[in-house]
C-alpha cells in the first residue's frame, strides 16, 4: 500500500479521533490491513454537538447570529476514521437536538463495506424525511473514510482536474458603509466579493463597496426583494457596477416571477433557497440559470455530485456553496468544486474556533491537496 507512515498520517489515525477522550493507540499491531476483504468489521458512527464561534455578526435579509450550532461526526472501520459536520443555521430548521435524535437513529451496524455508499446513504435517507444536515455529516464521514481506505482525495475519485478550481468569493454581510468598507480590506486575498443584499440600503452597499474596489461582486438576496419590476430595475443597475451574478433574488415560491425575470435579466440567477436537493433541479428548468449547491442542503457528496452533474447536462451555471462550517464540510464540497462556475467556500474562514485543516484559499483560489478523502487533518 506504498508508504504505510504517509499512510497512517493521513488516514486520521495519526490524528486520532475527536470524539473519543484519549488519542486512539489501536494502530500498529492492532490494524489490520486494508487490502483484507472489504468486508471487515461493521461501520461504527459517533457524533457530538460543538458550537462555531463567528468572527463578526452576520447579518441577511432576515436575521444576524453569532454562532452557528454543528454536530460532528466519526465513522470509523479497521481502525480507520472518517470525519463529518452538520451545520446548522438556525433558520433551516435543524439543531442540536434534531440532529442528535436523527443520528440516534442510524444503526449502521449492518453494514460491513463501507465502498456500499448507495446503499449506505439511501438507508441514512429512508430514516426520516429533512435532516438534511444531519445526513450530511453521515455522507461525509462515510466519503472521507472511504477516500482514507482507497488513499485517494475524492476529487481523483471523481476524475475532476484539481487545476479547474474556481476562485472562491468572500461574503460581506450587510452592515453600515464604514464597517463594509473595512471588511472589504480584510478581504484582499480574495478575486471576487459576494454582497448579501435585499434590504433598503441595497445601492449604499453597492456603492460603499465600489468607493474601495474594483473587484468583481456577486449579489445574494436571500429571497430580499418583492417586486419583480423593482428587480429587474436592480439587476441592470448591479450589472452596470461589475456584478457577474444574482443568487436567490425573490421569494423560492414565486416561480412565475422568477422564470420573468431570468428570461430578462441581462445577468445570471441562481436557485439557492429554491432548490435543496437532486429532486427539485426538474422543477427549476428555465426557472433560473444555474444553482447553489450545498452539502447541507443535499445531503452531503453523493447527492452534490449528482446535482452537479445534472445541472450541466440541463445547460445550467452550478455554484457550491456552504454554511458557516469547520474546515471538515468545506474541504468536502471542495473536493467538487472542479465542476463549478463558481463557488462561495468561505465558511471556515469566518469562524474563530475551527477544529480542522483542509482546503485552502492561495490567491484566492480554492487549493485543493493530495490528502485522501475530503482532504482533512485534525489541528
Ligand atoms: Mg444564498
Amino acid at each position: 500500500m506504498g508508504n504505510r507512515r504517509d499512510f497512517l498520517k493521513y488516514s486520521g489515525l495519526a490524528g486520532g479521533s475527536i470524539l473519543l477522550p484519549a488519542a486512539r493507540s489501536a494502530m500498529g499491531s492492532a490494524h489490520p490491513s486494508v487490502e483484507k476483504s472489504s468486508k471487515g468489521s461493521p461501520l461504527k458512527l459517533r457524533f457530538r454537538p460543538y458550537d462555531l464561534q463567528l468572527k463578526h455578526v452576520f447579518t441577511i435579509a432576515n436575521n444576524s447570529r453569532t454562532s452557528t450550532p454543528v454536530m460532528l461526526t466519526e465513522i470509523e472501520y479497521d481502525g480507520i476514521i472518517g470525519y463529518g459536520e452538520a451545520s446548522m443555521p438556525p433558520y433551516l430548521g435543524e439543531s442540536h437536538q434534531t440532529a442528535t435524535e436523527f443520528l440516534k437513529k442510524v444503526d449502521l451496524s449492518s453494514f460491513s463495506d463501507p465502498f456500499e455508499l448507495e446503499d449506505i446513504t439511501q438507508y441514512i435517507d429512508d430514516l426520516a424525511s429533512g435532516n438534511h444536515a444531519a445526513k450530511a455529516s453521515v455522507d461525509i464521514a462515510l466519503h472521507d473514510l472511504v477516500g482514507k481506505i482507497l488513499q485517494k482525495p475524492w476529487h481523483k475519485l471523481w476524475g475532476l482536474n484539481r487545476a479547474r478550481t474556481p476562485n472562491t468569493s468572500f461574503t460581506i454581510g450587510m452592515d453600515t458603509p464604514e464597517v463594509v468598507k473595512s471588511k472589504v480590506a480584510e478581504a484582499d486575498i480574495f478575486k471576487i466579493l459576494k454582497v448579501k443584499l435585499g434590504r433598503d440600503n441595497d445601492k449604499e452597499m453597492i456603492t460603499a463597496i465600489r468607493s474601495v474596489t474594483n473587484k468583481p461582486l456577486c449579489v445574494d438576496v436571500n429571497q430580499g426583494w418583492k417586486d419583480r419590476q423593482m428587480a429587474l430595475d436592480m439587476i441592470h443597475w448591479l450589472a452596470s457596477q461589475g456584478v457577474v451574478f444574482i443568487e436567490q433574488p425573490m421569494s423560492k415560491l414565486a416561480i412565475e416571477d422568477m422564470a420573468w425575470l431570468t428570461e430578462n435579466s441581462p445577468l445570471p440567477i441562481m436557485a439557492d433557497e429554491a432548490v435543496q436537493t437532486v429532486g427539485d433541479l426538474l422543477s427549476i428548468n428555465k426557472v433560473y440559470s444555474g444553482i447553489n449547491i450545498k452539502l447541507m442542503k443535499c445531503g452531503g457528496m453523493r447527492n452534490a455530485f449528482k446535482m452537479a452533474t445534472m445541472a450541466k447536462i440541463m445547460g445550467m451555471k452550478v455554484m457550491i456553496g456552504c454554511m458557516t462550517e469547520t474546515s471538515c464540510a468545506v474541504s468536502a464540497a471542495a473536493q467538487l468544486s472542479p465542476l463549478a462556475d463558481w463557488a462561495d467556500l468561505d465558511g471556515n474562514l469566518l469562524i474563530s474556533n475551527d477544529l480542522f485543516s483542509g482546503v485552502q484559499v492561495i490567491n484566492g483560489k480554492i487549493t485543493l491537496s493530495d490528502l485522501p478523502g475530503i482532504g482533512v487533518q485534525l489541528k
